[in-house]
């Protein structure tokens, strides 16, 4: 399990996020925030769905290999997908659960967010990633963003 609590979240992704809620709600369409902080182990765990343990692939990153582990990304929900069977993936509820998570994604982006509704390999439409210019790569090396001691 991941975090749910935006605290866990470096300061200007917390902010981000808040800011994506604000803008999300005012359109009518609240989000739940479903996924913050994950640590390491937690990471390896959702990378064994699919893989070695049943279930559906739902992430290409190992354990220390995704935003989620840097407290820069968080995956959040319309609300009124949360009903839906699959939130909406399916035949029937498709052309809602596309203009909804396409809302989202607009909003997202307009934070300055990276939305991974636009991924090409695995599409994560909850996704939403900040990387304050830094890639993967350097964050494992250890580089840090100021304004957040927690950073692992
Ligand atoms: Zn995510």
């Amino acid at each position: 399990m991941s975090s749910r609590d935006i605290s866990e979240l470096h300061p200007v992704v917390r902010a981000k996020c808040e800011a994506h809620m604000k803008a999300c709600a005012a359109a009518g369409m609240p989000i739940r925030i479903t996924a913050t902080y994950r640590s390491v182990a937690e990471q390896n765990a959702l990378y064994a769905q699919g893989r070695s343990k049943p279930g559906k692939i739902v992430t290409n990153a190992k354990g220390g290999t995704s935003y989620h582990n840097f407290r820069l990304a968080y995956d959040g929900v319309p609300e009124k997908l949360l009903a839906l069977d699959n939130w909406g993936d399916n035949k029937k509820d498709q052309a809602v659960a596309n203009a909804a998570w396409a809302l989202y994604g607009k909003l997202a982006k307009e934070q300055g967010l990276e939305w991974g509704g636009e991924w090409r390999t695995i599409k994560d439409r909850p996704h939403c990633q900040w990387t304050g210019g830094l890639t993967l790569a350097q964050l494992i090396q250890g580089a840090k963003i100021p304004g957040d001691t927690r950073m692992a």
